[in-house]
């Protein structure tokens, strides 16, 4: 057993701290606040290799893994930066074209993946379905040699950033008749493909979109993979990375948290000459958030190593938890903070209430802490599946 990371993965998240400090959540809060992206971080996170240190290095990637991967969400999160699009683009979408898709797919999609030049965002949340993903109602139909989709996707991120959105429809299977999922890479601008901006209560330089699918008509290797039976594998391959990432990234938004209140509370002083950090009813809940944090980075590194190692169930059970725990944690973290900071940390300058709306949503999406406690209650536990 062994907590270290390798010389590169240390040299990796100091140099990616490194950069997420130079620009830091003031720079998040006004580019959010603005209605703009942090297209600046992006692209020259993109240019340091940091955003493709998951690709094969065969298509211009680092040939690393989730791990590095995750390293690269927690370190940009933990100085005040958490981009979701890291979750969606590198982790989900590069994932399943990395592993599932055909090898002109791989050529023409990975290249951009590892410089960061390409962004696809991922879509399978609809309205009716919600968390039943058995319920999808988005489906494509053959046209000759096309595919014709049509449907409704909802809360789906960074579309108006993206080239691509990753689609996850039902299509009809020759042979049983029987409608099973398959993944298309669809152009944000394809005729027939609208959509609506959401209102959301998150500071956040990214958006959420209501999309409408109507008739969309796509060439035939817009499917993903060399045939329909690729659309299960291909969708379940981005489920670990997803849940790993967003937990890394909810680590380290409470690393930010922990860290911001530490420092005012070691030297705010109210009662005469001691620091309030100094009254066990600040410290501890401080401490008791920061061990919470620390217990999911623990899991996060547990589920990365896993899924490194091509040990995708147990990666699946591990994944899950860290999800759970990691948004737990930096709801408690985000929280804590505000607290302890009295009146200033509902201020926008402390940079710790600008978190909560999106800690908030980190219990919910990409899969609902329910929703990972029913997983947990029917594989590790045994139980009946209550649903
Ligand atoms: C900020 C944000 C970004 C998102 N980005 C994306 C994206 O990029 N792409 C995408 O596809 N989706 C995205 N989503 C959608 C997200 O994945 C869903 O919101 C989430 O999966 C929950 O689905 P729902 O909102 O339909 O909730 P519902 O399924 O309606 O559930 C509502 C509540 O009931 C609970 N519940 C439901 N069923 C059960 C059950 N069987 N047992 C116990 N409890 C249950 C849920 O846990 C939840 O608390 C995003 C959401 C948010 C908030």
């Amino acid at each position: 057993m062994n907590f270290d990371l390798t010389p590169e993965q240390a040299q990796l998240r100091d140099a990616v701290r490194a950069l997420g400090r130079r620009y830091g959540h003031d720079y998040f809060v006004t580019k959010a606040k603005a209605g703009e992206h942090t297209t600046e971080l992006w692209d020259e996170a993109g240019r340091l290799g940091y955003l493709g240190v998951n690709i094969p290095t065969e298509y211009g990637g680092g040939g690393g893994g989730i791990t590095e991967l995750a390293i690269v969400c927690e370190e940009l999160a933990a100085a005040g930066c958490p981009l979701l699009l890291l979750v969606v683009s590198p982790a989900i979408a590069a994932t399943v074209i990395a592993r599932h898709g055909t090898e002109e797919q791989r050529k023409r999609y990975l290249p951009g993946f590892a410089d960061g030049s390409l962004k696809v965002v991922f879509a399978i949340t609809e309205p009716e379905a919600g968390s039943n993903f058995h319920r999808l109602g988005t489906v494509a139909r053959r046209d000759g040699d096309d595919w014709l989709i049509s449907g409704r996707k909802c809360y789906i991120s960074g579309v108006d950033e993206a080239s691509y959105v990753l689609v996850v429809a039902r299509t009809e299977d020759a042979t049983t008749g029987r409608l099973k999922p398959a993944l298309f890479v669809v152009p944000t601008d394809a005729p027939g493909l609208t959509r609506s901006k959401l209102d959301m209560e998150i500071v956040s330089p990214e958006n959420q979109f209501l999309l409408y699918l109507d008739d969309v008509r796509l060439p035939a290797d817009a499917l993903v993979g060399e045939s329909l039976d690729a659309g299960l594998p291909a969708l379940f391959a981005g489920l670990n990375p997803e849940r790993i990432t967003v937990a890394a990234m909810g680590a380290g938004t409470g690393r930010y948290a922990i860290e911001r209140a530490s420092e005012y509370t070691a030297t705010r002083k109210v009662w005469g000459g001691r620091t309030i950090g100094s009254h066990q009813g600040v410290a501890h809940p401080l401490a008791h958030a920061a061990v919470q944090v620390e217990l999911a980075r623990l899991m996060i590194q547990k589920a990365a190593t896993l899924y490194d190692a091509g040990r995708d169930l147990e990666a699946g059970v591990s994944g899950n938890m860290a999800k759970y725990a990691a948004g737990e944690a930096a709801a408690l973290a985000v929280d804590t903070a505000v607290q302890v900071l009295g009146g200033a940390g509902m201020t926008t300058e402390y940079g710790v209430a600008t978190l909560l709306g999106a800690v908030r949503a980190g219990r919910i999406a990409p899969v609902s802490r329910e929703m990972i406690l029913n997983f947990v209650a029917q594989h590790v536990l045994g139980q009946d599946k209550s649903y």
